[in-house]
């Protein structure tokens, strides 16, 4: 059984002003088994980001299937955790504080053990001893770390990541894309990760998704020929 799984999956939005309905994504089809690494990239506005928040159950699907370990997705979950493009990290909170945020609140952890994990994950990308400066301190490659990291601290079994790197400068994006299929490959994580850039999705996955324009549907579905730099 897959670990994720799309079938003919359709996700509609309300046109504005109207009871009529546009389609965003049309009858997408996608597989991901544990510890896949899969991109998506595809012109703007043809439902990428859209997908991934169905995946991360934010969105609902108005046709077709969409399955976690062949359940119907429930609704967000800590099993799948979101990376975005703008790491907004609280500025009055350190870098430790704001990774262990998320585990804090959840309450699976008291502060110390929060902390303390938070430092762990902070070590794990490339940040150690970093943990007590404040956002603003940190250049943006650190900051895009310190987005990773936070993302990690729910332990999720699923990485939803749009456009992570986007903003970044394209020699640090490098070391970044390496770090992160470092972290992935350590974590056990499968990842889908969306982006404009054909040469990031091609150094990055194990296979590469292609959507048409809107509205979204996988067009074309590419296996990268070569091993990724795993560990
Ligand atoms: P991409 O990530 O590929 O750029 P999106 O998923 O953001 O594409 O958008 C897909 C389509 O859905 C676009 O036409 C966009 O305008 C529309 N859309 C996205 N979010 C909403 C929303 N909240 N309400 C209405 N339409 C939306
Ligand atoms: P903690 O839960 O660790 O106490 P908080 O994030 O609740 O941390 O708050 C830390 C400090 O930041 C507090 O002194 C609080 O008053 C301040 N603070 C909270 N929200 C904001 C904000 N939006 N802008 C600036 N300071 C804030």
């Amino acid at each position: 059984e897959a670990h994720l799984e799309a079938r003919d999956v359709v996700i509609e939005y309300p046109k504005p002003g109207s009871k009529e309905m546009t389609t965003a994504v049309e009858r997408c089809d996608l597989t991901l088994d544990r510890g896949d690494f899969v991109c998506l990239v595809g012109p703007s506005g043809c439902g990428k980001t859209t997908f991934l928040n169905a995946v991360a159950g934010f969105v609902k699907i108005a046709e077709g299937a969409l399955e976690l370990d062949g359940r119907p997705i429930p609704g967000p979950g800590p099993d799948r955790a979101m990376v975005f493009q703008q790491a907004n990290l609280l500025p009055w909170r350190t870098v430790q504080a704001n990774v262990s945020y998320g585990l804090e609140l959840s309450r699976k952890a008291k502060k110390p053990a929060a902390r303390q994990r938070a430092d762990e994950l902070l070590d794990l990308v490339g940040l150690a001893g970093v943990g007590q400066q404040y956002p603003a301190q940190l250049s943006g490659g650190m900051q895009a770390r310190v987005n990773l990291a936070r993302a990690l601290a729910v332990d999720p079994e699923i990485l939803l990541l749009d456009e992570p790197f986007a903003a970044i400068d394209a020699q640090t994006r490098e070391v970044l894309q390496v770090e992160l299929l470092r972290v992935c490959a350590a974590r056990e994580v499968t990842a889908l990760f969306v982006t404009h850039d054909i040469a990031e999705a091609a150094f990055l996955a194990d296979r590469v998704c292609v959507f048409s324009p809107r509205p979204g549907r996988i067009v074309k579905e590419i296996t990268v020929p070569w091993d990724r730099p795993r560990s």
